[in-house]
């Protein structure tokens, strides 16, 4: 973890925990974290946001509250700097969870989502070359993501991602995929996750965890036993942001790295690039 990385965490820990300290919802609070990191370019996440093999970002990013189990995402979304925003919006403004690719990008612009100033030039490469190209990889500049708890009792969690190394142009992970990269439900917990979204949804990592918390397994344990599953069912990869409503909370990990921390407001606040 760089100094500016872990400076730029402190930072959205503090903005985060700010939001909640005025009484706001926790989901106000992930969001206003989580858009700090997208706008730092320090993460892979909005104005650091990866390229895809046409050259082009396309972002995704989802937000969810866990009082009513309202949420929403956005997908393939280019040209914003706050995917996280343009997910809430989605949330607060229709009847829908998810909207897509153009269509979410000209939702976005509707609402004045602020948009990136650098442009990329499209990469002329043939559809056979993506191919060759295309490996599901990850360097470890991941994905952000928060979870939060207000003083109300409700959850919240979201995450914002510009996706993976070397990706075929529309590839989608699992961070708008509700259940898989991220999940929040008042009966259960928070979830956020970063790593190999084809892992992350094909075990629905999210909700895997939500259920065993609903069985009393605890934070901690819920999580190493998903990302163990993860691990030996499908040599998946992957890290988590986990947290119940009465303030327990795990950060666990299966990749050798994950930079994240917490605060309570009260001690120490802690960042890490390793959770053992
Ligand atoms: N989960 C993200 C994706 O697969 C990538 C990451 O977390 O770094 O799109």
């Amino acid at each position: 973890m760089t100094v500016p990385q872990s400076a730029c965490l402190r930072a959205a820990l503090q903005v985060g925990y700010s939001w909640l300290d005025r009484g706001s919802s926790a989901l106000l609070a992930v969001e206003q974290a989580i858009r700090l990191l997208e706008r730092s370019g320090l993460f892979n996440a909005g104005n650091g946001s990866k390229l895809q093999l046409d050259g082009m970002r396309r972002m995704d990013a989802s937000i969810m509250e866990g009082n009513q189990l309202r949420a929403g995402a956005v997908a393939s979304i280019e040209g914003i700097v706050h995917p996280i925003t343009a997910a809430r919006l989605v949330m607060e403004e229709t009847d829908h969870v998810l909207l897509v690719g153009p269509s979410a990008t000209q939702f976005a612009e509707h609402f004045k989502v602020e948009r990136h100033r650098l442009r990329t030039p499209p990469r002329r490469l043939s559809y056979g070359a993506m191919l060759k190209l295309k490996r599901a990889t990850r360097d470890g500049h991941g994905t952000v993501g928060a979870v939060a708890l207000d003083r109300s009792g409700t959850v919240a969690a979201g995450a914002s991602t510009g996706g993976i190394d070397r990706m075929l142009p529309g590839r989608v992970g699992d961070t708008p995929i509700l259940g898989c990269g991220v999940y929040a439900d008042n009966e259960t917990g928070a979830v956020s996750m970063t790593g190999l979204g084809e892992s992350i949804i094909r075990v629905a990592v999210a909700k895997e965890i939500c259920e065993r918390l609903a069985q009393g397994t605890t934070p901690t344990t819920a999580a190493r036993l998903v990302l163990q599953k993860l691990v030996a069912r499908i040599e998946g990869s992957a890290g988590c942001l986990g947290l119940t409503p009465d303030g327990r909370f795990a950060i666990r990990h299966s990749a050798p790295h994950m930079m994240a921390g917490w605060w309570d407001g009260r001690g120490k606040l802690i960042v890490r690039d390793r959770f053992p």
